[in-house]
């Protein structure tokens, strides 16, 4: 079989501009799948990847989720075909370790044990990673089949690579982890990408009041077009306060943290009600500790559950997500902020880290030195 070269944007030094590279992918292994990438959304997890804050080893090509088409398939993969369009999502399911035994592939080993592997090498001989084991910024991917999942052919490429991250982390926030019941009240805590699919998704599972709290005025602006009730600045206001004066004094049924800060994390659990549920679905800094009054995690009963990808369930939960998606009960349209060329990777990191994207997504791989 012939080898892949992959045009790629390499973080080969922390808080340096990207390489763009060539990248020699080789070819696919037992179970792997070559995939050439339609769309790779930039995540502001990649951001920190970029500032050292996820232990990531460079050279290491980021970008945990995409969009693509199977080039060629390794041995051992028998229900996909070349051409097929697929999604490389962020977590995979190998039905074999512990956990996805459990019935918990969000936590599966290949992911979270195996670490970052090396996906190819550079002109010198240097080898390189792939985060996420999916490595998406790169015009392919060598990815393992447990980590793909058919999408329909009527799905816009860019739209659908957000199903990957975003939507599966904040649609399994709400319909599986806090599992929101018609009539209930669901506040938000930060409004970036994660936060206003939460709001949507609470809207979908029929909540009574969705609160978004965000100091950005036109993330609010967003989130009330989205679905949100009601909104609090933070900058202005207590929020803990305002969230408990519009639930009598009790505070919300669920909150989900969507800001990943240690003292949005303590917010959300304080701005839980009693027996209530607080999922903390943002992501800090590795090292981040979070200071809670115990009182709050034992007396008062309240259950506070981490949130990898939404625990996400690849073959239960993408065709629900999938199927919100192509009926249109999702709207990517507010989200979606910035489509980019591969080689624009560093303007977009910028955007994301000034709040003017709310999701980037890379559709164009091509390079104009070729
Ligand atoms: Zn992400
Ligand atoms: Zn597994």
């Amino acid at each position: 079989m012939t080898r892949m070269l992959a045009r790629a944007a390499v973080l080969t030094e922390f808080h340096a501009p990207f390489d763009l590279a060539t990248i020699d992918l080789g070819s696919p292994g037992h179970g792997q799948v070559l995939v050439r990438t339609l769309a790779a959304p930039f995540c502001s997890t990649d951001w920190m990847g970029w500032r050292a804050m996820r232990r990531k080893r460079p050279p290491v090509i980021l970008g945990h989720t995409a969009v693509g088409m199977v080039e060629a398939l390794g041995a051992g993969v028998s229900d996909l075909a070349v051409g097929d369009r697929v999604l490389v999502a962020g977590t995979p399911q190998c039905r074999e370790c512990f956990y996805c035994q459990q019935g918990r592939p969000d936590q599966c080993s290949v992911l979270m044990d195996q670490g970052d592997p090396v996906i190819g090498t550079m002109h010198d001989g240097t080898e390189v990673r792939a985060a996420g084991r999916v490595g998406a910024y790169a015009s392919h991917m060598r990815v393992d089949r447990i980590q793909l999942h058919p999408l329909p052919p009527d799905l816009p490429d860019a739209e659908a690579s957000l199903l990957g991250c975003g939507i599966s982390t904040a649609f399994g926030a709400i319909f599986r982890i806090a599992e929101v019941a018609p009539g209930q009240t669901v506040a938000v805590l930060g409004l970036g990408h994660l936060g206003l699919w939460a709001v949507q998704a609470a809207r979908l599972a029929g909540a009574g009041e969705v609160i978004g709290i965000d100091p950005h005025p036109e993330r609010r602006r967003l989130a009330l077009e989205l679905g949100a009730d009601a909104l609090v600045d933070p900058s202005r206001e207590d929020a803990v306060g305002a969230v408990r004066a519009r639930t009598a004094g009790r505070g919300a049924d669920a909150v989900i943290e969507a800001a990943g800060s240690a003292s949005a994390t303590r917010d959300a659990v304080l701005m839980t009600r009693r027996a209530g549920t607080a999922v903390l679905t943002g992501v800090a800094h590795s090292d981040t500790e979070v200071s809670i009054p115990q009182l709050h995690l034992t007396v008062l009963g309240k259950r506070v559950i981490g949130c990898q990808n939404g625990q996400l369930t690849l073959d239960r939960d993408m065709p629900e997500w999938i199927a919100l998606l192509r009926e249109g009960r999702i709207d990517c349209s507010r989200i979606l902020t910035h489509r980019y060329r591969l080689d624009e990777i560093d303007r977009a990191a910028r955007q994301s880290q000034t709040l003017d994207d709310l999701s980037g997504v890379f559709v164009d791989f091509s390079s104009d030195r070729e």
